[in-house]
């Protein structure tokens, strides 16, 4: 694909204008101001796309989310979240099969790529269903069956824990590597120590990244200190060895500075959720502080039944207004870093190293913007405009590993209207 004459954020963080960029199969293989050479075979004439009122720039890696949630849209509305877990979540999620997860996350994939999602480092059970939705759609996916144990029995036997090694053995790479698995702590306060322990080994032991929920409420800080002697769920966590791979913890809104001190020097990647902790009413991540430590933070939606959307626009934006609000500083937050922590932080988090950003060799996830919209007029300062003042409507298409799945609209891998439909019979509503 060759993209003529069109607006680049780039590599360093710069508009640039009138470029010519060019994929060939899931790369990006020529940036430059000059038209590169044509195909030579002249019986292949090359697909492009004329630039004209669109801004490419990398796709948005979301750090923390859970795909099938969509199932609960709008559902159990006006709980915290330990109420909303077990009155509301934890029920309907024992209805649950296979096919129930397969297209609430296909529903989920075609929200994401609409808003620009590339890839989303997902938690959630049933995940051959999970999995399927992923390859189907064409997205890119950390996935992980998240461990849940406080049986106080021999972790190993836990069908949590069983999944969780299943997952690894039967998805890890697949799709040309659009899908990494990675372990999985659901969180602190639904496993035992011994369960804790068991998770980091298996990590360690198979070289997997972990995905955990962590800090995300005071309730979950209080009742660890009490059932651990004063200890906190960032300490246990290290005393178990947990942190001994790479690890993304979700929400890290009630930190001291001991434990900052700790994600720092075991280079934890904090996936803030904004809306998800504003909603919930959790608490706000004190992400300053973490940049400030030098931790990398990113960017998570968090399941569509806490949000409710996947608009990562909308996400990036509270998540800097946020930050300045908690910093008491209007300079904080520059969009620069914003977009820094949406997509090649993200991806970095994801273990996806040559990708996040447009640059000759990455893989080409990329998105084009609009530039014409209303929003993102005037255009001179466009980087501040793609944080505070575009919506996911600008977002005219979505390409992965070199291949459009959405475009002005239109969703090219997937069937939407059959995905409405399938999901409007299982979700929560339906079926409770
Ligand atoms: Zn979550």
């Amino acid at each position: 694909m060759l993209f003529k004459n069109i607006s680049i954020l780039d590599e360093n963080f710069q508009i640039r204008n009138n470029i010519y960029l060019k994929t060939e199969d899931e790369i990006i293989t020529y940036i430059g101001e000059k038209c590169p050479n044509q195909n030579q075979d002249k019986d292949k004439e090359e697909e492009s796309i004329d630039g004209k009122g669109l801004l490419l720039m990398p796709g948005f890696y979301n750090s923390h989310a859970h795909s099938p949630m969509s199932l609960l849209r709008g559902y159990g509305e006006g709980l915290e979240l330990h109420e909303w877990l077990n009155k509301k979540i934890f029920p309907f999620e024992k209805t649950l099969n296979r096919e129930d997860v397969y297209w609430g996350s296909l529903l989920s994939m075609a929200e994401s790529m609409s808003y620009g999602i590339v890839s989303t480092t997902d938690m959630y059970f049933l995940t051959d269903g999970l999995a399927k939705a992923v390859l189907d759609s064409g997205m890119k996916a950390n996935i992980s069956r998240s461990v849940s144990n406080m049986s106080q029995a021999n972790p190993h036997d836990d069908i949590t824990f069983k999944e969780m090694v299943y997952t690894n053995e039967s998805f890890q790479g697949i799709g040309s590597g659009r899908i990494i698995v990675d372990a999985s702590l659901h969180a602190e306060y639904t496993n035992d120590e011994p369960t804790i322990k068991a998770v980091a080994d298996y990590a360690i032991e198979n070289n997997l990244r972990t995905h955990i929920h962590l800090a995300e409420t005071e309730r979950e800080v209080i009742e660890c200190r009490r059932r651990y002697g004063g200890i906190s769920p960032v300490e246990l966590l290290l005393r178990n060895g947990v942190f001994d791979v790479k690890v993304t913890a979700a929400h890290c809104v009630w930190l001291d500075d001991r434990d900052r001190e700790i994600l720092r020097d075991k280079k934890v990647t904090v996936a803030s959720c904004p809306v998800s902790n504003l909603k919930l009413a959790s608490g706000i991540c004190d992400v300053n502080k973490l940049f400030d430590e030098g931790i990398r933070v990113t960017i998570g939606t968090d399941g569509a039944s806490s949000n409710n959307s996947l608009n990562f626009f909308e996400e990036m934006k509270i998540f800097a207004l946020l930050g300045k609000y908690k910093s008491k500083n209007p300079a904080r937050m520059k969009a620069e870093e914003v977009i820094k922590s949406a997509t090649i932080d993200g991806a970095i988090a994801q273990g996806r190293e040559a990708c996040g950003s447009l640059k000759v060799g990455n893989r080409a996830d990329i998105i084009a913007i609009d530039i014409e919209s209303p929003s993102m007029n005037p255009r001179d300062n466009l980087i501040n405009n793609i944080v505070y003042s575009s919506s996911g409507r600008d977002v005219r298409m979505t390409m992965v590993d070199g291949k459009i799945l959405y475009k002005d609209g239109e969703f090219i891998t997937l069937d939407i209207e059959k995905i409405k439909y399938e999901v409007g019979k299982r979700s929560a509503f339906q079926k409770m």
